[in-house]
């Protein structure tokens, strides 16, 4: 899942790409490349390594000058992360360049035909094969780029989102899209194009998102004109007003987004609450959910759908579903949902979670859920992406931009949008009474201060940090609604510092886990206390026996845990329920800062990317 930029118009096109590159970095940064039209000439540098590589090839290699250019950051699919592979990709005549993102899958079989024609490759990728078979239309057929990337595009199987450029149609960019993301920045007189707004965002607010299957001829000083790739209808271009700001998707001083990210979490959820949790009047208020009602409360199941961060959000949810408002709930890992052959009826919810709404996985999944008859609920965080499109309904979770790759302010934004709706139905069915419910309204409207107040354990956190940073091995145990949290905290954990560690039911331990444990291995116990504390207390002393090294996670005041455990991390008192809102806080600080003292690269871990749109 690369990273494109594209621009067009009257300034000079490099500071643009390579400041947009910088932004979409998280997309994927295995290596970055760009191409510029000085007027003559198509000048392409492109190294593997980071976008500030680049910058230093582009000062060796070419001029900087030019109007038009493209750049991509690449998180490689076919072929090593190396400097063939990076994009730009020429056509066998020089003529042509392309950047991408996606994967062509019938690349093989159109290579093959090809080489037989008389084409060679230089790389390992689909992306090379892409804009070969282009040049192969464009020749044979006599064609103007447009046309001949149309023509070439419905031979392709796969995804893409694609920007191409013709050294003999200086003045045009086309794109496509299909599966992975596009969005157009429209300027005074220049475009703009790129993976997501942020790159243009300074530039400009109008922009259009292009749907599936939609291409876009873009010329100098002329309207954008979106047509269909399959039978070239043209489409009526829908010009978006964007609300995001430049700040929201910088550092704002913090030494990484993903702190920055931490410590956005109180303002993220009030701002997930805002308009919709209505304490005073004692409703909440969802427009997707009131207008589906009748679906909702006829439905026999929930099935949430997700991956990674979002599917541990989805276990929250099930416990909070179920218990509230007295539906079944499944939760399954989109990836493998989508693959089997589940039975999904016309009275089944499917709820898909996705921060970024284009998780291949999750999108394939919704389409397999909808063509079954099921009415598909999205909860995503960019606003217009592909799965808040592609569902019947849904809810923002409003956390603003989430660029540290490891997912931090968007899962518990995600369990706040959940815990919304499951109180919502509760309600509706009447499976609460009025008293919890303005309970729960009071308790939810404390949780931003009480996170705030969590996040004052930073320092004490960072001194735990420092003594378990160089071992091996973490195990986190939690129960009821912390048993998710445990698997988000070991998943933080590996994701930033490359430290194994498992999450676990804490009562599973003993049936298996527990061989691990002695005197090297630390075991974060979330031992709240609500839910489950003396069943908590138990398997700690269980630890304890073995010599492992506690950390617990407790509520504010507990002394039981603060004498059997090695340390103790204390969160505000608050709902079972809405406890893993609190508790993984500490889980969050302690994997940043284990990552950063062991220098890591906290924000674009190795091998990871932000939002996964390829299967
Ligand atoms: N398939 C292309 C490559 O490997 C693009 C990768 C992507 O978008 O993730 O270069």
């Amino acid at each position: 899942m690369c990273g494109i930029v594209g621009y067009l118009g009257h300034r000079e096109a490099y500071p643009i790409i390579i400041e947009g590159l910088k932004r979409l970095e998280y997309r994927g940064y295995d290596s970055a490349g760009i191409a510029l039209f000085d007027g003559t000439n198509l000048n392409i540098s492109k190294t593997k390594g980071k976008v500030a590589d680049l910058e230093n090839c582009v000062e060796k290699q070419i001029s900087k000058n030019g109007n038009l250019g493209i750049g991509h950051t690449r998180w490689a699919t076919h072929g090593v992360p190396n400097d063939v592979n990076s994009h730009p990709h020429t056509s066998n005549s020089g003529n042509l360049a392309i950047i991408h993102n996606g994967i062509i899958e019938n690349y093989d079989s159109l290579k093959k035909e090809l080489i037989s024609r008389g084409y060679s490759f230089k790389s390992d990728t689909d992306t090379e094969v892409l804009i070969n078979l282009i040049e192969d239309v464009k020749k044979k057929e006599g064609l103007k780029i447009g046309k001949a990337v149309q023509i070439a595009l419905n031979q392709v199987v796969g995804a893409y989102a694609i920007a191409v450029v013709d050294k003999n149609s200086p003045e045009e960019i086309i794109i496509a899209r299909l599966g992975s993301p596009l969005a157009i920045g429209i300027g005074d007189n220049e475009f703009f194009i790129a993976s997501d707004a942020s790159p243009f965002i300074e530039y400009t607010k109008n922009a259009i998102y292009l749907e599936d299957e939609e291409m876009a001829i873009i010329k100098k000083g002329k309207d954008i004109k979106i047509r269909k790739i399959k039978d070239d209808s043209l489409v009526d271009p829908y010009v978006q007003q964007l609300q995001i700001n430049l700040e929201q998707i910088e550092k704002s001083g913090f030494d990484h987004f993903m702190l920055k990210e931490i410590y956005e979490q109180p303002k993220a959820i009030n701002d997930t609450y805002r308009g919709r949790l209505l304490r005073e009047e004692a409703i909440i208020k969802m427009a997707g959910v009131e207008d589906n009602m009748k679906k909702f409360l006829n439905a026999n199941r929930i099935i949430i759908v997700a991956c990674g961060t979002s599917w541990h959000a989805g276990l929250v949810a099930e416990y909070i579903f179920e218990d509230l408002a007295r539906i079944p709930v499944e939760v399954e890992y989109a990836s493998e949902f989508r693959y089997r052959n589940p039975v999904i009826t016309e009275k089944d919810i499917v709820i898909a979670i996705s921060q970024s709404g284009e998780t291949a996985d999750t999108l394939a999944a919704i389409k397999l859920a909808k063509s079954r008859g099921a009415f598909v609920f999205g909860v995503c965080n960019v606003v217009g992406s592909s799965i808040a499109r592609e569902t019947d309904a849904g809810a923002y979770t409003h956390a603003g931009p989430e660029i540290g790759v490891a997912s931090t302010k968007a899962f518990t934004t995600q369990i706040t949008v959940l815990t919304l709706i499951a109180l919502r139905l509760a309600r509706a069915k009447g499976t609460i009474s009025s008293s919890d419910f303005r309970h729960y309204l009071l308790e939810l409207e404390m949780i931003p201060k009480k996170v705030e107040k969590a996040l004052q354990a930073d320092a004490h956190i960072k001194e735990i940090a420092d003594i378990y940073k160089n071992v091996s091995n973490f195990l986190y145990l939690g129960r009821g609604y912390n048993f998710p949290v445990a698997l988000e905290g070991a998943l933080k954990l590996k994701e930033i510092s490359y430290i194994h560690a498992e999450g676990y039911p804490a009562a599973e331990m003993k049936h298996g886990p527990i061989a691990l444990i002695d005197e090297n291995m630390p075991i974060v116990v979330i031992a709240t206390k609500t839910g489950h504390y003396d069943k908590v207390v138990s398997n700690i002393q269980e630890i304890k026996s073995r010599k492992g090294k506690i950390i617990g996670v407790v509520t504010e005041g507990d002394i039981t845990v603060r004498e059997l455990a090695d340390h103790i991390i204390e969160v505000p008192d608050t709902l079972e329920s809405l406890s893993p809102l609190l508790t993984t806080i500490p889980l969050q600080l302690l994997s940043y800062y284990i990552a950063v003292m062991l220098g890591k690269n906290v924000d674009q871990p190795r091998n990871l990317a932000k939002s996964v749109t390829v299967e």
